[in-house]
C-alpha cells in the first residue's frame, strides 16, 4: 500500500487501530463497516452463524480438565479450551464462517484471502466451497513451496492459489497482494481477513466472531467450578484466538490475561516474532500498533517455528491492553514450545498445534507457582497434526530434546 494514507476517527483502541489505507480501500472498508453494523446484532444473522458453528464446525468445544498435566506440574488446576476440535482443527473457522455469511448478505460472489502457512486459506476455501463462492488465495511463493499439502487442500476445495513472488515471498507480501486484488475487484469481492489485525472494522469484527471461545469458556468454568478462573493464557500471532479467549473476561479484573508471543531462537537473536515485547509503535497493514521495524522504518523479517505466529505486527486491541496493563504479554522460544507440545502429548494424549504450545509453555512456567485451589484456562487454538513433520525435524536437529 504505497498510495496516500487517510485516517478515520473510528475503530481506535486508545491510540491504536484506526485505518491507514489509500482512499479506494477506505471506500470498501466503509461499505464493510456499514454492512457489519447492520448485521452484527441481527437475530437472523446470528442464528445462522451459530447454526454453522454448531452443526458444521462442531461447537461448542469442550473445556477439559487436564488432570494428568495438573498433577505433573503440581500447582494450579489446568483446563484446556479445546479449539483444536473444531472442523479443520483450529479456531480459524469461527471467524471465516462469520465473514462468509456477511459476504453473502452483502451480495458478494467472490472471496479472497491471504494465508501464511495455509491454515486460514484452507478454512476460507472450505467455507467458500460450502457456500458456493469463488475463492482466490494469496500466498507467498516461499510458503507455497513449504506448505504443499495445504496448497493442494485449497485446490481440492476449489480455490485458486496465487504464489506471490515479491519481496521475502511470505505472509507480508501475500497481504499486500490480497489488498491489491481487493482494489481491482472491489464491487464483487469480499476480503476474508484471517486475524484480528488490519484496518477498522476487521479487528473488532474478528474479535466478535472469535469471542464465542470465551463466551463458552466462561459459562463452562462457572458450571464446573462455580467460579471464574484466576488466569487465561493464549498464544498471540495476529491475536485472534487470544482476543477471542480474553473478550468475555475483560471486565473481570480478578482474571489475569496472558498472551504468549513467539521468541523463536531467543530475544537476543534476530530470529523471533516478539512484537509486543520488543516492538515499537507504528503503522503496519493499515493499522497503528506495535510492530517490529528496522531502523529505516521498514518491517523486520520475523521468525518462529510456528507458521501461525511469525507475523511482525499484532492486533491493535492487544497493543492497547498491554499499555493499559489489563493483559500481560510474554515470550516463549521454539525449544520451550516443542517441549510443551511433547509434554501435553505424553500426559494427555493430545497433540496441540505448535502455536498453541507457546501458550502451554507459559502454563508450565506459571502453574507450579500457583496453589491447587487456583485455576488456569489455556486456549488450545489448534491441533498439531500439521506440525508433526516439523517436530520430527526439530528433534533430529536437537537430540537433547528426544521423545
Ligand atoms: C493461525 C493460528 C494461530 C495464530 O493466529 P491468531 O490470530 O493469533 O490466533 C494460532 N494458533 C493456530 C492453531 C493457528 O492456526
Amino acid at each position: 500500500m504505497t498510495q496516500e494514507l487517510t485516517q478515520t476517527p473510528t475503530g481506535f483502541f486508545g491510540e491504536f487501530g484506526g485505518s491507514y489505507v489509500p482512499p479506494v480501500v477506505q471506500e470498501a472498508l466503509d461499505q464493510l463497516a456499514e454492512a457489519y453494523d447492520r448485521y452484527k446484532d441481527d437475530p437472523e444473522f446470528l442464528a445462522e452463524y451459530h447454526h454453522y458453528l454448531k452443526d458444521y464446525s462442531g461447537r461448542e468445544t469442550p473445556l477439559y480438565y487436564a488432570e494428568s498435566l495438573t498433577q505433573h506440574l503440581g500447582g494450579a488446576k489446568i483446563y484446556l479450551k479445546r479449539e483444536d476440535l473444531n472442523h479443520l482443527g483450529a479456531h480459524k473457522l469461527n471467524n471465516v464462517i462469520g465473514q462468509i455469511l456477511l459476504a453473502k448478505r452483502m451480495g458478494k460472489k467472490k472471496v479472497i484471502a491471504e494465508t501464511g502457512a495455509g491454515q486460514h486459506g484452507v478454512a476460507t476455501a472450505a467455507a467458500a466451497a460450502k457456500f458456493g463462492m469463488s475463492c482466490d488465495i494469496y500466498m507467498g511463493a516461499l510458503d507455497v513451496e513449504r506448505q504443499r499439502l495445504n496448497v493442494f487442500r485449497m485446490e481440492m476445495l476449489g480455490a485458486t492459489v496465487h504464489a506471490v513472488q515479491e519481496g521475502e515471498r511470505t505472509l507480508k507480501e501475500a497481504v499486500d497482494a490480497a489488498f491489491g486484488a481487493w482494489i481491482q475487484g472491489i464491487e464483487d469481492t469480499f476480503y476474508v481477513l484471517g486475524s484480528a489485525v488490519g484496518p477498522h472494522p476487521y479487528p473488532s469484527m474478528v474479535k466478535d466472531f472469535q469471542k464465542v471461545i470465551s463466551q463458552e469458556a466462561r459459562r463452562q468454568i462457572l458450571e464446573k467450578e462455580g467460579r471464574l478462573p484466576d488466569m487465561v493464557i493464549a498464544c498471540v500471532g495476529g491475536g485472534s484466538n487470544a482476543i477471542g479467549a480474553f473478550a468475555e473476561f475483560l471486565p473481570d479484573s480478578q482474571v489475569a490475561l496472558v498472551g504468549v508471543e513467539a521468541a523463536g531462537h531467543g530475544l537476543q537473536t534476530d530470529r523471533h516474532a516478539a512484537t509486543l515485547t520488543l516492538g515499537t509503535v507504528g503503522v503496519v497493514d493499515g493499522m497503528k500498533t506495535y510492530a517490529l521495524f528496522n531502523e529505516d522504518g521498514s518491517v523486520m523479517p520475523v521468525y518462529s517455528i510456528s507458521p501461525g505466529l511469525d507475523y511482525p505486527g499484532v492486533g491493535p486491541e492487544h497493543a492497547y491492553l498491554k499499555d493499559a496493563g489489563r493483559a500481560k504479554y510474554v515470550p516463549a522460544t521454539d525449544a520451550e514450545a516443542v517441549q510443551a507440545l511433547l509434554l501435553l502429548t505424553r500426559l494427555e494424549g493430545i497433540i496441540p498445534a505448535i502455536e498453541s504450545s507457546h501458550a502451554l509453555a507459559e502454563v508450565i512456567k506459571r502453574a507450579p507457582q500457583m496453589s491447587p485451589d487456583q485455576i488456569i484456562i489455556v486456549n488450545v487454538s489448534g491441533r498439531g497434526d500439521k506440525d508433526v513433520a516439523a517436530i520430527a525435524d526439530y528433534l533430529q536437529a536437537h537430540p537433547e530434546l528426544k521423545l
